[in-house]
């Protein structure tokens, strides 16, 4: 490709409203350009990466036995209300109407798509296993779509669904999706790390998230150093802490004017925090009211207490919601809430002796409070509801865990049965005996994936490709573009280039040189080969190295040699 003819329209500034390197870098270096909120279009540098990732994506998804399909992207709302995920989905699902009022959804994820087109044609367990996979848009009205390609309302991903007569069927499969998908980010040069994750809507038994480390990433992960142990902080399990016996003192209600925070009520009372009790109000999408509470130096886990009481969303509770069930915020305990509300108290607050919590009237609280004793509720929900920090122990081996950052590229899900029982997908076994398929789901957001390499590899300049995605290997530069000579020689390293297999851009452009090489550093091709007049005289030719800023001068009949050795190390 010349560069003369190429749709790359670079910017020197970065665009005001984006936040984050991959989406700055992107715009700058003329890959993307937004259409809308969380909508956008590739120019053709950002294509052909999306190209390069999907190609890997798919051999190792060939590799290991997936066959690529396509499905529509408009789905029948028939099919999700089979499944139940209808209503369940929630306001992140895009719908609409087609001229004879049917309902449709635009495809957020394809389970029940893939269901319905497998339950009509597999009939056999001699069918089985069955890995279907499609590269396709997916659409979902994220409440804050942001970051870019990173969440957008619309992105590619590539989901792959497994069909399997039994679990241990289904289990084969996951690993070698799980295997793929090591190999996948592997090839790509990322550094990632699989870790254990929440099911989340989509349901299931067991999941991990393939987990790029980068600082800009929205997930953050517990991990151990001493065992393999990952996970990420919306899973990460702990055991409950003890806490040394004492005896139960008469419970008894103080005065505390002014402390709705635990710093506060500590302060005042002279109590260590690990003697108080921290509460958290949210209300679930059908407005019931759900009361969490953990040790006063602990977080709350809102993904597992949004498990533990089988709700789709939660928020932030309303005061009427709390004094209706008999609390107050800030000072709130389950000690004397109304029958029916529903109440998670995390493990370790349990093991508390003659604790401070909430008396559930303002500037009141309770001393001696012992859950054991005092904690009376019916339906008390007590469960690890704690989100990990670091230091924790291990849930594994008991050492203290570490915490990084990393944006999830992919996830693997093992489902089971949950979509082929309620929608009738069954085959028939080797004794004409009808079983469910037995499932499993597995995703990787290309775009986000794109992203995501930006994030890790980047400086002050620009994009900083691992070979395998850079949207040209190499790239080869006269320094004065309007020299015919100079064009000459460059066309002839390019032609060489190109025939040895390397993918090269010729950057025939009649700009300065001081241009182009910013150019170059900015869209981050791993190579590049200037050609100057001076190299000429001397039938030589500069090789640059974008990541090291490693700069060789060889001669021209081994720049090839040289260039290609480069490459195998980037
Ligand atoms: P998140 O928790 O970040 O919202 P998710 O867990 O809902 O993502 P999955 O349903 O697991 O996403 O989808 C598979 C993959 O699709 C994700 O691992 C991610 O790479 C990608 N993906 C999901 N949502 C988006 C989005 N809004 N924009 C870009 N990529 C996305
Ligand atoms: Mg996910």
């Amino acid at each position: 490709m010349r560069a003369r003819n190429l749709y790359a329209p670079t910017l020197r500034n970065t665009p005001a409203d984006a936040e984050v390197k991959s989406h700055q870098l992107m715009l700058r270096a003329g890959m993307i350009r937004k259409s809308a909120s969380g909508m956008y279009n590739f120019l053709p540098l950002g294509w052909r990466v999306i190209r390069k990732i999907e190609q890997i994506i798919r051999e190792e998804m060939d590799a290991a036995g997936g066959q690529e399909i396509m499905m529509p992207i408009l789905q029948p709302a028939e099919l999700w209300k089979e499944s139940g995920r209808w209503s369940a989905y929630g306001d992140e699902m895009m719908r609409l109407k087609d001229r004879h009022e049917q309902e449709y959804s635009l495809g957020p994820t394809h389970e029940e798509m893939i269901t319905a087109l497998v339950r009509d044609e597999v009939r056999s367990y001699k069918q089985l296993p069955l890995l279907l996979y499609q590269m396709q848009d997916k659409f979902r009205d994220e409440r804050r779509p942001r970051f870019g390609l990173m969440r957008s309302r619309e992105f590619i991903m590539k989901d792959l669904y497994s069909f399997d007569r039994d679990e241990a069927g289904m289990r084969v499969s996951y690993q070698k999706m799980y295997d793929a998908y090591s190999k996948i980010f592997t090839r790509m040069g990322l550094k990632f790390r699989p870790v254990e994750a929440d099911n989340g809507a989509i349901g299931g038994a067991k999941s991990h998230e393939f987990t790029v480390l980068a600082d800009a990433g929205e997930s953050n992960i517990a991990y151990c150093e001493s065992c393999d142990y990952a996970a990420s902080d919306e899973k990460a399990e702990l055991h409950p802490i003890e806490a040394p016996a004492e005896d139960m003192q008469p419970l008894e209600k103080i005065a505390t004017p002014g402390t709705s925070t635990i710093a506060s009520l500590c302060e005042l009372l002279h109590v260590p925090v690990e003697k108080t009790i921290k509460a958290v109000a949210y209300q679930t999408e059908t407005d019931e009211l759900v009361l969490a509470f953990v040790r006063g130096d602990h977080e709350v886990n809102e993904t597992k207490v949004q498990n533990a009481v089988g709700a789709q969303e939660l928020r932030m509770a309303d005061e009427t919601a709390i004094q209706a069930a008999g609390g107050c915020a800030g000072f709130m305990s389950p000690i004397g809430i109304r029958k029916g509300t529903k109440i998670v108290v995390d493990p370790t607050v349990m093991n508390l002796y003659n604790a401070v919590a909430g008396a559930n009237e303002k500037d009141a609280h309770y001393k001696n409070v012992n859950p054991k004793r005092d904690f009376t509720n019916e339906d008390l929900i007590v469960t690890d509801i704690r989100l990990v920090q670091a230091g924790d122990p291990c849930p594994h081996c008991g050492a203290p865990l570490k915490m990084t950052r990393g944006i999830e590229a992919g996830q693997v899900f093992m489902l089971g049965t949950k979509y082929s029982e309620a929608m009738g997908a069954k085959f028939l076994d080797e004794n004409g005996k009808e079983h469910p398929l037995v499932m499993g789901c597995y995703g990787i957001g290309v775009g986000r994936t794109m992203a995501a390499a930006i994030e890790q590899n980047n400086d002050e300049q620009g994009i900083v490709w691992p070979r395998a995605i850079a949207p040209y290997e190499v790239v080869v530069v006269p320094v004065n573009g309007k020299k015919e000579d100079q064009l000459h020689y460059a066309e002839a390293i390019y032609e060489e280039l190109q025939k040895a297999g390397v993918d090269t851009l010729l950057d025939d452009r009649p700009e300065r040189a001081g241009v182009k090489f910013k150019d170059c550093d900015l869209i981050g091709y791993p190579v590049r080969v200037t050609v100057s007049p001076k190299g000429m005289e001397a039938g030589t030719v500069e090789i640059k190295v974008r990541r090291t800023g490693e700069v060789k001068v060889v001669p021209r009949e081994q720049f090839r040699e040289t260039v290609l050795d480069l490459l195998m190390t980037l």
